[in-house]
């Protein structure tokens, strides 16, 4: 059995750090052709789209604000003109900015529904048209473990998070006729950008775990790139848990 991704057409929400940026080189090194997408980290983007470039290898970069309409119309426009087809949208961009509920102002729980759940929402919307047109494609869905269970002062990454799953649920359901597969995953704690700040969180993990921290992440790009594959068919509206649990 072989995973096979080669050439497919793989775009990856806020790709430009962490989690993002090593699907994009996962993915490249698979020889699929990546659409690489960034907001605010354009250096980063750029260096990235350098040297998956260097390799010989066909991929995009696209600045677009995964919350404004017409910024992912465009980035869809951009993608579906230059390849013709979308196979993968992984949408993986995401915020948090945490705060106990009654410190939290209106504007911080709205920042992170709008990048977590409505950046989700319209990128799912755009790419399901041409995947809808080709009767083919695949949606993967970061979602957190933090949106099944909860988390203390993080009341906007929660339930933005609760949110990508249900709308993952619903959408399987609708895009099912099409052979379209929607689903989520939750990957493990990863040191990133996002919780470098906790250093709290970091020591926990270090000492639940016999493996080494950010171990977790090879295992999240190898699963990413088999629920990609031709080899994974027939499974939609699912949430997959990638934590260890030790
Ligand atoms: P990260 O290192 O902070 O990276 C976040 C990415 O999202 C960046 O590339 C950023 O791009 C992009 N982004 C933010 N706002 C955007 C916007 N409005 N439009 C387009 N892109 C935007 O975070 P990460 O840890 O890699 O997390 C990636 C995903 O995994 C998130 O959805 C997160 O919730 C989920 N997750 C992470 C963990 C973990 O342990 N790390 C665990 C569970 C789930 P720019 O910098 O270019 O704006």
């Amino acid at each position: 059995m072989i995973v096979d991704v080669s050439n497919k057409v793989v775009v990856i929400t806020g790709s430009s750090r962490g989690i993002g940026s090593e699907l994009a080189k996962a993915f490249a090194k698979e020889k699929s052709k990546v659409v690489i997408n960034y907001f605010n980290s354009k250096d980063k983007a750029q260096k990235l789209f350098r040297e998956i470039s260097k390799c010989n290898q066909d991929c995009m970069l696209i600045k677009a604000d995964v919350t404004n309409p017409s910024d992912v119309s465009k980035m869809y426009h951009e993608v579906v003109n230059k390849y013709g087809c979308v196979d993968v949208l992984i949408n993986n961009a995401g915020v948090c900015d945490d705060n106990l509920i009654q410190m939290m102002p209106l504007e911080q729980w709205q920042k992170v529904i709008d990048v977590n759940l409505t950046g989700t929402f319209l990128c799912c919307r755009e790419f399901s048209k041409i995947m809808i047109k080709q009767k083919s494609g695949k949606i993967i869905n970061m979602a957190s473990l933090k949106g099944q269970e909860g988390a203390v002062g993080q009341i906007n990454y929660t339930a933005s998070k609760a949110g990508i799953i249900s709308l993952t649920k619903t959408l399987a359901k609708e895009l099912g006729q099409y052979n379209i597969a929607v689903n989520a995953v939750c990957p493990g704690f990863i040191v990133t950008d996002l919780n470098r700040h906790d250093k709290y969180k970091i020591e926990i993990a270090e000492n639940k775990s016999i493996l080494p921290i950010n171990s977790n992440l090879n295992e999240l790009m190898n699963f990413i790139i088999y629920i990609s594959s031709n080899l994974f068919i027939g499974i939609s509206g699912r949430v997959f848990n990638l934590d260890s649990r030790l």
